[in-house]
């Protein structure tokens, strides 16, 4: 689904993707762990197409097409999800409003009709009652006064009623306490986990593996992959750390 061969790229003229390249088939679930400032969170960017990070080489195609070729909303609606650790607030718009907004314009991409109102809320109904949302909290303004569980459980409900073909989630799980951390991680199960989906999780936790097992994981380390490995990985990273398997912290 996902080929990433040789990807670099820079900020501000500073290269920090050094040759990235990964293989993401279609049913699988990728963890990408890493010290702080390896790039997680630059390569989540790159594959979104956000202003700013510039590709300088390599190659990324989503099920064939070159996706470095996209506009940020043509990668939305050819089926890439990206979820972010600090959710923006949108004050004066509701979670409902936001979300029927981003339903219909990822159905006019796709030439696809607009949802009815009904349907809408149909919808959004289900998907709310899965990540335990009420629909008086879904009435309220996006994010704003949401705790950091309730804005991780908007995100996923958005990402319920999009469907993406692959999500890429980074940092998911920081701020969320245990019952969040189930709820959110049997969330990203229950929607994602289909023969022809794939997740990317970037995670510094393995606790959130508990919930959503990877079928690989891979370390990410001064822009590019260095191990990869089973689930047995995260735990080895957990119980030893980064520097026993030689690897700094970018940052410290
Ligand atoms: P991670 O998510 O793995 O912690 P990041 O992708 O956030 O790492 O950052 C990788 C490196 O890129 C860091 O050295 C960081 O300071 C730098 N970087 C990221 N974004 C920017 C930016 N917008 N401007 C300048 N440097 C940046
Ligand atoms: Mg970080
Ligand atoms: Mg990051």
């Amino acid at each position: 689904m996902l080929e990433i061969n040789n990807l670099h790229a820079e900020v501000d003229g500073k290269p920090i993707l050094n040759g990235l390249s990964l293989s993401v088939n279609a049913g699988e679930v990728h963890a990408i762990m890493g010290p702080n400032g390896a790039g997680k969170s630059t390569l989540a960017y790159v594959l979104g197409g956000r202003p700013g990070y510039d590709v300088t080489g390599g190659s990324v195609t989503l099920d064939g097409a070159d996706l470095l070729e996209m506009e940020p909303h043509e990668r939305a609606a050819a089926g890439l999800f990206l979820g972010f650790q600090y959710p923006v607030e949108i004050p004066g718009v509701s979670n409902v409003q936001f979300l029927r907004e981003a339903a219909n314009a990822q159905r006019a991409a796709r030439g696809e009709p607009a949802l009815s109102g009904a349907d809408f809320l149909r919808l959004a109904k289900a998907q709310a009652e899965g990540l335990s949302m009420s629909m008086d909290m879904m009435k309220r303004p996006v994010n704003v006064g949401f705790s950091g569980g309730e804005k991780k459980r908007a995100e996923m409900v958005q990402m319920g009623i999009l469907d993406p073909k692959l999500a890429i989630l980074d940092e998911t799980d920081s701020g969320l306490d245990i019952d969040a951390l189930r709820i959110v991680g049997d969330g990203i199960e229950r929607i994602m986990r289909k023969p022809d989906r794939a997740v990317i999780l970037i995670t510094h936790y393995q606790r959130l593996l508990d919930h959503v097992r990877p079928d690989q994981v891979h370390i990410l380390s001064a822009g590019r992959i260095v191990r990869s490995g089973g689930p047995e990985l995260a735990h080895a990273l957990e119980r030893e750390g980064y520097a026993a398997l030689g690897l700094e912290d970018a940052r410290s």
